[in-house]
């Protein structure tokens, strides 16, 4: 065997495994491919002058590479079961919190002492909400910053440099079981492992699928978040922000009894965009450093959908709707709030006019041609109920970034290991369709590693 832990990316999931293997069982011969780049060749080249929008690079610097996707991010890590994931349904609430305050500490020592935890206990928000219909989600967020989450990598990086064989811009064709193992093939060259953990996160999801396949692994169809990204004053939402940095509120729509849940806050922030298999979508992300911070708070609103019978391609239909919206806006549509709810599009002079100044170039569009109407309304009446807890949210002037889609990858049939129907095959992180945050994430991958040193024992 050349190996005894081949890991397939190098995303948190495959970041945290390999830590833990490391520390606990320094005597292992562990490897890391990774089909993106080195943490400090990531670089995309969107400049806002020479390259003002998306080149398709061969993989996407924001995506892939040493950190995962969430690398460039604004470094959200909740503590939570209430979101960012099942993992808990795998291995218990207990362990589940247990491990994202362990994954906590590894970051503070990284380089994220300082930065502050957030927590939604004991908060009087929680009252307000729901006298609006409004509901808060429990958490505790560390907020590290985009900043200070890439120092933490950095740090991450050379701690484990020196432990681990590092194979960068290494994407792995196939899996096959082999003689009690694993043999792993990347760029024409085979190499053999005792156990193998794959991670291979949301840009990794079509992959995922054909290895499941050859591997006959059941998968099952998972759901897709559609919305728009929110972009407002700071003022608006500060006494929120101030208090909680990220609020996750759900409410249910009167007009379908349709759940629109905010995501992903980013006070003082800005509105980036994000590619997924060359789809063009929207996120956001702020800086820790006060210096970078903006004028605007932005966050998305999103809503669920999952297909199972006869359609089953949940993330086929967000993708369609992300292709709609790239169609007519070459990119992403921004739209004012006031021109969205008088049926008109926005002009590139109507956003000029606004009191908001966009923190992204995107197209002035209307974005009723390219969302549903369901999901347009319950955005709009979700809109509405937010403005009484936050006033100003529902303003003419507050901007619309569309599309939102948080695609999902289907979910993987494993164990309360994390294990596969293949001994020794572990798939963890976003790739598993388990997690879907940073700390779940990282959660999934300190786990595996445990398992399989209590294993090797
Ligand atoms: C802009 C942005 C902001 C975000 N902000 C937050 C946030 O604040 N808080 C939060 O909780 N979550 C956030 N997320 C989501 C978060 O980044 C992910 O949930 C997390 O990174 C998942 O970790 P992972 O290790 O499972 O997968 P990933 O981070 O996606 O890593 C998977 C890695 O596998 C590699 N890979 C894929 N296929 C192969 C292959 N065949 N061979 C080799 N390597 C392969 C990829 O290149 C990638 O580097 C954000 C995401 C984005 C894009």
């Amino acid at each position: 065997m050349n190996y005894d832990v081949i890991i397939i990316g190098a995303g948190p999931g495959g970041i945290f495994s390999a830590y833990e293997l490391c520390l606990k069982a320094p005597g292992l011969k562990i490897a890391v491919f990774e089909a993106g780049h080195a943490l400090n060749a990531r670089k995309c080249p969107i400049d806002g002058d020479k390259v003002k929008s998306c080149i398709n690079c061969k993989t996407c610097s924001v995506m892939s590479g040493f950190g995962g996707a969430g690398a460039f991010s604004d470094g959200k890590y909740n503590i939570t079961n209430d979101f960012g994931g099942s993992l808990h349904q795998y291995i218990g609430k207990q362990r589940a919190l247990e491990l994202m305050h362990y994954v906590d500490g590894i970051n503070l020592k990284f380089g994220g002492e300082g930065t502050k935890l957030y927590s939604t206990a004991g908060s009087k928000f929680k009252k307000e909400c729901i006298q609006h219909g409004l509901h808060l989600l429990d958490a505790s967020v560390r907020h590290l910053g985009t900043d200070i989450n890439f120092r933490v990598l950095e740090n991450l990086y050379a701690f484990l440099e020196s432990r681990v064989d590092f194979h960068f811009d290494s994407p792995v064709g196939s899996v096959t079981a082999a003689d009690g193992g694993f043999l792993i093939s990347s760029l024409g060259k085979t190499y053999s492992c005792k156990k193998c953990i794959i991670s291979v996160g949301r840009s990794g999801s079509k992959w995922m699928e054909r290895i499941c396949k050859d591997l006959e692994i059941p998968t099952h169809s998972n759901r897709v978040d559609i919305g728009v990204r929110v972009e407002l004053p700071a003022e608006v939402f500060s006494h929120l922000t101030d208090e909680l940095y990220e609020s996750k509120i759900v409410y249910c729509t009167q007009k379908y009894n349709d759940y629109v849940r905010t995501f992903c806050m980013n006070p003082k922030g800005a509105v980036v965009t994000e590619n997924t298999n060359g789809i063009i979508t929207v996120n956001g992300h702020s800086y820790e450093d006060p210096s970078k911070h903006t004028e605007n708070t932005n966050f998305a609103l999103l809503v669920a959908k999952h297909f199972s019978e006869p359609f089953k391609d949940s993330n086929g239909y967000g993708e369609s709707i992300a292709r709609l919206s790239n169609m007519l806006g070459g990119g992403v549509i921004v739209q004012r709030f006031g021109d969205l709810v008088r049926g008109r599009r926005s002009t590139p002079a109507r956003i000029e006019e606004g009191f908001v100044t966009p923190t992204l170039q995107a197209t002035p569009g209307d974005l009723s041609l390219v969302l549903p109407k369901r999901i347009l309304d319950g955005i709009i009446e979700m809109i509405y109920a937010l403005d009484k807890i936050a006033p100003g949210t529902a303003n003419d002037d507050t901007l619309l970034y569309g599309v939102e889609v948080k695609f999902y990858n289907v979910e993987v049939g494993v164990d309360k290991k994390l294990e596969s129907c293949h001994e020794g095959l572990y798939i963890i992180g976003d790739g598993s369709g388990i997690t879907h945050s940073l700390s779940h994430a990282s959660a999934s991958g300190i786990y595996v590693a445990r398992n399989i040193i209590e294993g090797m024992k």
